[in-house]
């Protein structure tokens, strides 16, 4: 599986409208179907949208309340019915695995797989996940409770090899791993440049979920200059003072954050159920920030195609 392509399952907050779901996402990067947050019934929008369960070996869960991770007891379950035995990772805050257990406990269920529970630090900025392709990182968020966003990023990818040039110049199969880390070649006591041999640097991209918080000037610096923010925005501005007791952002607060941190687009989400039209959310936002866009159920959003847009 190639590409970096992020799927809105939910984009609620606190409670579900007729038309959204709580707070879920999946991002499909370097083979891996990361499932960010479960809130209530996400499993049924991963058979809506024809993901499938069992692709899903990481699961980050931000905090815990309920709009983010009431869905994943179902989808456990279902993991488990569906003949799972694959071992399964969740990255959450402490308490969750007390919360998974004790209904485990009282439905007698023993699972087929293992689960690897990691706690988050909130004291700093940790490393969750890494491979030779991807990282994942959290990111320190202001919430009411514990509660971490995170940061996906692409790692350097391999140069393609000029297969016409490697060819015509006699370059062994032994020397092909060096060259395409970058190194050059030697040719009769001649160096051949990497440059000749191989294809432009293929761009890497990163993603940053940031959800839930108040704006916080420390998340600016954490998230940085990501191809893709995604960040709640549950208020209008007139909501301004809601938006700081219940510890949320305004969609101009998110906006402010895309803009400080140089992102190249700001996708906005986790709406109160008070708004049927989103248009003011988004009207707020793009003042400040104007390459910002509405998340919806189903959306699909592809990373490559946003870094095209940036060069
Ligand atoms: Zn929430
Ligand atoms: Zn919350």
């Amino acid at each position: 599986m190639s590409g970096f392509e992020l799927t809105i399952l939910g984009c609620s907050s606190a409670t579900p409208t007729s038309t959204r779901n709580p707070t879920a996402q999946i991002l499909q990067v370097a083979g891996h179907s990361f499932l960010i947050d479960c809130g209530e019934a996400t499993q049924i929008q991963l058979r809506k949208f024809k993901i499938k369960f069992q692709r899903i070996d990481h699961i980050f869960i931000s905090h815990l309340h309920g709009d983010h991770y009431l869905g994943l007891m179902g989808l456990l379950s279902s993991m488990h019915l569906l003949g799972r035995t694959k071992e399964l990772f969740i990255y959450c805050p402490n308490g969750l695995q007390e919360i998974i257990d004790v209904q485990l406990k009282y439905s007698a269920t023993v699972l087929n797989y293992e689960i690897h529970y990691r706690i988050h630090d909130t004291s700093k900025q940790e490393l969750l996940f890494e491979d030779d392709k991807v990282s994942v990182e959290t990111i320190l968020l202001n919430h009411r409770i514990p509660c971490c966003g995170f940061i996906f990023r692409e790692k350097k990818k391999e140069l393609n090899l000029r297969k016409d040039v490697i060819h015509y110049r006699h370059i062994p199969i032994a020397a092909f791993a060096d060259i395409k880390k970058g190194k050059d070649s030697g040719e009769d006591g001649k160096t051949i440049p990497n440059a000749e041999l191989t294809f432009p640097e293929l761009p890497v991209h990163s993603y940053a979920y940031c959800s839930d918080t108040c704006y916080d000037e420390t998340v600016i610096k954490q998230v940085g200059a990501v191809d893709l923010l995604y960040h709640e925005a549950t208020f209008t501005e007139d909501m301004k003072q809601r938006a700081k007791e219940t510890h949320h952002s305004t969609a101009a607060d998110a906006a402010k954050v895309a803009l400080k941190a140089g992102v190249t687009q700001l996708l906005i989400g986790h709406y109160s159920a008070r708004y049927t039209d989103l248009n003011p959310l988004l009207d707020e936002a793009r003042a400040i920030f104007p390459n910002t866009h509405l998340a919806h159920e189903g959306l699909k959003v592809n990373l490559e195609t946003i870094s095209v847009n940036k060069n």
